[in-house]
């Protein structure tokens, strides 16, 4: 495959990516037979729901490979006596048991089709558990390949944490691995040394040590993506922080390697700004009652959560992340953009993952919003968008197929993303039903799922407009608009080019520093101005490309 040859932003901020397992900048991953068995939900998989997963894990740092068993609570949706759960093929099964009573399996490539012994009638709760072990997939590259990451602190001890966005949580416990196959609530119950600690996400309910180890046992008590159930394993001590709220007390407590406790003590508390920032554009944050941590990791970063994971080098200028990303002094770039999704991905997720612009492509847009909130200054907002503009390809589709386990995480679904939306502003031209658009949308599938359509359907439905026609061309086609134009004494003429048939969208041109809003076309129009009119086609508000033509 290609190297691209900038920066692209998986879940989290940018870094040099080829070979993703789902797709790159040029073109669309081919549709595997394993693709096929997790992107889809067959009949194996929409038999039941998912109400519960219950995880022990004992993790064997020496030799890099973890040993547990995963009991599923589910309800089914028919009668069924086979269903499809989904775990890495590296990873052997030890046993299946439901009663008590050892089920028979098969496996093919990373679903594994378990045979009940009698019939599960529909509407029944059951549960059934998989004991198995092995060595998981190593990151590459994290969090853009993903994995565990083995690591090693600054004082030389062991240090892990894992991210799999894309690769699915079957590289580490089994589960259904379909985006909308959220439990409702999951235990997290990991093992280690007793000289470590094991932050999960949700809240540390217990630990318990026997010889020399120790478990920790945390709870999520809302419906997380299976992909941000998390491990990190080290040194770590607990940083206490709240957030305040309508009087109401809410408890932050951010995990970091003990030599970092006071640097994180004062640098973490910029999450709480971004946390009422969010709230106040997108509705409130949904996880109180499992509380918001930032966790230090060895790697850049992901939005696990409730416990977002922080690799940027605390420092605003300095990080890792700040020196490619920089943000006008304000704020971390990670701290921004993971935290976001805990709207953007966490809380409204995409109903495919080919639809994964709403979660990325919303994400870099809202830290639009966040400059031009915090400067009081639309132009600062746009500012920011331009320095992403140039790292948009225009190769392939933002939204592919669905269905296909296809993880469109490729550039163009951050900055284009971003650009689309804020294009979609200027189109609407009514900022007061734009950011009522952004918060319903937000608040009307909070802990739910949406895909492209139900944003347009949003857009509809406050606009009285269809908007269908902007979607096909900024979502279904590679295709950036191109206003070719040109001018003469008296008129200045203008057209669409390699836009789909049914494109109609308007466009603002500033005509000797007046805006004009004019109705562009496949065929030449034209606009009636005086004698060396300077006309500017107001591409920092639309994503269209100028073409003068002679
Ligand atoms: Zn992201």
């Amino acid at each position: 495959m290609k190297k691209i040859i900038f920066s692209v932003l998986i879940c989290t901020l940018l870094s040099c990516q080829e070979n993703r397992p789902h797709g790159n900048q040029y073109k669309l991953p081919d549709l595997t037979p394993n693709n096929l068995l997790i992107g889809n939900l067959n009949e194996y998989r929409s038999s039941y729901r998912v109400s519960f997963y219950d995880i022990n894990i004992d993790f064997d740092i020496e030799n890099k490979s973890i040993n547990g068993f995963v009991t599923i609570k589910a309800e089914s949706k028919r009668d069924l006596n086979k269903l499809q759960v989904d775990l890495a093929e590296n990873l052997s099964i030890k046993k299946i048991t439901h009663k008590n009573q050892e089920l028979s399996y098969s496996r093919e490539y990373d679903a594994v089709l378990i045979d009940f012994t009698s019939v599960i009638n529909k509407g029944s709760m059951f549960d059934f558990t998989i004991f198995y072990q092995g060595i998981p997939q190593s990151a590459d590259n994290p969090p853009w390949d993903g994995g565990f990451t083995w690591s090693k602190d600054k004082e030389g001890r062991d240090w892990i944490a894992v991210s799999c966005e894309g690769e699915g949580a079957r590289i580490w416990w089994p589960n259904k691995d379909h985006i909308t196959a959220e439990g409702d609530s999951v235990r997290m119950a990991y093992t280690v040394p007793s000289n470590m600690f094991a932050v999960g996400n949700g809240t540390l309910r217990n630990i318990i040590s026997e010889d020399d180890k120790s478990t920790y046992e945390w709870f999520v008590s809302n419906p997380i993506n299976n992909y941000n159930v998390s491990v990190q394993i080290g040194n770590y001590v607990a940083v206490q922080d709240t957030f305040i709220k309508n009087k109401s007390i809410h408890n932050m407590n951010h995990y970091v390697l003990d030599y970092n406790k006071e640097l994180a003590s004062n640098y973490f508390t910029q999450s709480k700004e971004v946390i009422r920032f969010y709230e106040k554009f997108f509705g409130n944050y949904q996880w109180y009652d499992d509380g918001y941590k930032l966790i230090e990791v060895p790697y850049l970063g992901m939005e696990h959560q409730s416990a977002v994971t922080y690799g940027n080098g605390f420092s605003i200028y300095n990080g890792v992340r700040s020196k490619s990303w920089p943000m006008y002094g304000v704020i971390d770039p990670l701290i921004i953009h993971e935290t976001g999704h805990e709207w953007f991905g966490n809380s409204v997720t995409a109903s495919d993952p080919t639809h994964i612009w709403i979660h990325e492509g919303l994400q870099v847009y809202s830290e639009a919003l966040y400059f031009e909130d915090k400067f009081d200054s639309y132009e600062v907002g746009v500012h920011y968008l331009n320095t992403l503009k140039n790292r948009i390809v225009n190769e392939i589709p933002i939204v592919g197929r669905e269905n296909e386990n296809h993880w469109a995480l490729h550039g163009d679904t951050y900055m284009k993303g971003a650009w689309v939306m804020h294009t979609l502003r200027s189109v609407i031209n009514n900022d007061e039903i734009w950011f009522q658009i952004l918060k319903e949308f937000m608040i009307e599938n909070a802990k739910g799922f949406a895909s492209t359509g139900d944003f347009f359907t949003k857009v509809a439905e406050k606009t009285n407009e269809d908007y269908w026609y902007f979607a096909e061309q900024y979502f279904y086609t590679p295709n950036q608009p191109k206003l070719e134009h040109y001018q003469t004494d008296h008129n200045f003429y203008f057209r669409w080019n390699n836009v789909n048939k049914n494109f109609i969208m308007p466009l603002d041109l500033l005509v000797n520093g007046k805006i004009v809003r004019v109705f562009p076309s496949a065929d030449y129009q034209s606009l009636k101005i005086s004698k060396h009119s300077q006309v500017e086609i107001m591409d920092w508000k639309f994503y269209v490309e100028p073409v003068l033509m002679n």
